[in-house]
């Protein structure tokens, strides 16, 4: 069972659903509050685990790493820019060491981290 952060708890990565799946790892969290720590303000868990159904209802891929609990979507009142920024520049830093994706949703406002599989790009930028 994955343990609270500073700022943020473990049930607020729960399925959004309300069906009570949650089987986030501590690493997403634990990035969550880095991220949060670097950008110095509040920072929303938009989604967090999904079942299979919510998964599909919100437009996921199938087998997303949302359904696996190991991804986010996060945004802040600070604008989801300045995520994707604090993200790279902790990432540069090697601080960042469980990420293996990034996605920069400009026109949503949002991020989605996930430390699912090794990829090519760590970071991508999608309208
Ligand atoms: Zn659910
Ligand atoms: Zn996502």
């Amino acid at each position: 069972m994955a343990q609270d952060t500073k700022n943020f708890k473990v049930s607020e990565f729960a399925c959004k659903c309300g069906c009570g799946t949650n089987i986030i790892d501590q690493r997403i969290i634990n990035m969550a509050q880095k991220i949060r720590d670097e950008v110095g303000e509040p920072v929303r868990v938009n989604s967090g685990c999904r079942c299979a159904k919510h998964n599909a209802r919100v437009g996921g891929v199938k087998g997303s790493f949302h359904t696996k609990g190991l991804a986010a979507d996060l945004s802040s009142s600070v604008g989801a820019a300045k995520l994707f920024e604090a993200v790279q520049k902790l990432w540069k830093d090697g601080k960042l060491e469980e990420l293996k994706y990034c996605i920069y949703y400009a026109h949503k406002n949002f991020i989605h981290i996930d430390c699912g599989k090794e990829r090519k790009n760590v970071f991508e930028v999608r309208a």
